[in-house]
């Protein structure tokens, strides 16, 4: 499994903390069969500042250190942006960082609001050739509130990154319940982790996606699981399953009776 948001990088942000916090993520990953991470330290956000070449600096030493020390894993640069009004200034001056090297980017708006400028934003990002993904809207109160104006942002070639721990209750019954009527809408395009420590927030990647194909099928853990592998291989996000999935899974099965026929 590919996980594409981490905080897994020692001393950024308030993800891991020493090398100690990234080899236990490290190891807790690959046991939960996680071959691929992209570490993504906040950047921008009011407290933290993680320029791109200061990641990529991180990245290499980890990747020697976890080589070292035989955790099978491979760590890719990243950042989660927040979207802040020098932010396509900052790209022009080469601070900031797409995902593994990919024309995808991580961007984090705030928890209570959807910026003004938000539409605008992702028109200009892809002016430069760049594909937003909105890290965990699922917490944000006004897409919680408003699920259509997640839907603007994502006509406007946005996409979206649902988080595990939402998905398997970790921020509340809310939180979960909008987790899932996102994802189930068509408005999520990645599943990841958001890991900051493993007892706190470990990945649950594995979980989420049994979860997800328990309740909508595994047909979207594919799409789901393939969208991660395109952010790696920088290819387009795949077509969304046309399996109609309703609230207890009823008249899924009942659709799927008729296209297995
Ligand atoms: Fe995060």
């Amino acid at each position: 499994m590919i996980d594409i948001h981490t905080h897994i990088l020692p001393g950024l942000d308030d993800g891991a903390a020493s090398f100690d916090d990234t080899l236990n993520m490290a190891r807790a990953a690959v046991s939960e069969g996680i071959t691929t991470i992209i570490a993504t330290p906040h950047h921008a956000n009011g407290t933290y500042t993680n320029t791109a070449i200061d990641v990529a600096k991180h990245t290499l030493s980890i990747n020697e250190q976890l080589i070292a020390a035989g955790v099978p894993i491979a760590i890719h640069t990243g950042q989660e942006i927040r979207v802040h009004d020098d932010l396509l200034d900052a790209w022009y001056r080469k601070e900031l960082l797409p995902l593994a090297g990919s024309s995808y980017v991580l961007i984090e708006m705030p928890s209570s609001r959807i910026p003004k400028a938000m539409i605008e934003l992702v028109h200009e990002l892809n002016v430069l050739k760049l594909k937003p993904i909105i890290a965990h809207p699922e917490r944000n109160a006004e897409v919680v509130k408003h699920p259509d104006r997640l839907a603007e942002l994502i006509e406007a070639g946005a996409f979206a990154q649902v988080t595990t721990h939402s998905l398997l209750g970790g921020f509340g019954k809310r939180i979960e319940q909008s987790a899932w009527s996102l994802l189930k809408a068509g408005h999520i395009h990645f599943v990841s982790s958001d890991a900051h420590h493993i007892e706190r927030r470990g990945f649950r990647l594995g979980e989420a996606y049994a979860s997800i194909e328990r309740r909508m099928g595994e047909q979207w853990v594919t799409y789901l699981q393939s969208n991660a592998q395109s952010v790696l291989d920088d290819k387009p996000i795949h077509n969304q399953p046309i399996t109609i999935v309703s609230s207890d899974g009823v008249l899924r099965r009942f659709i799927s009776y008729f296209y297995k026929k």
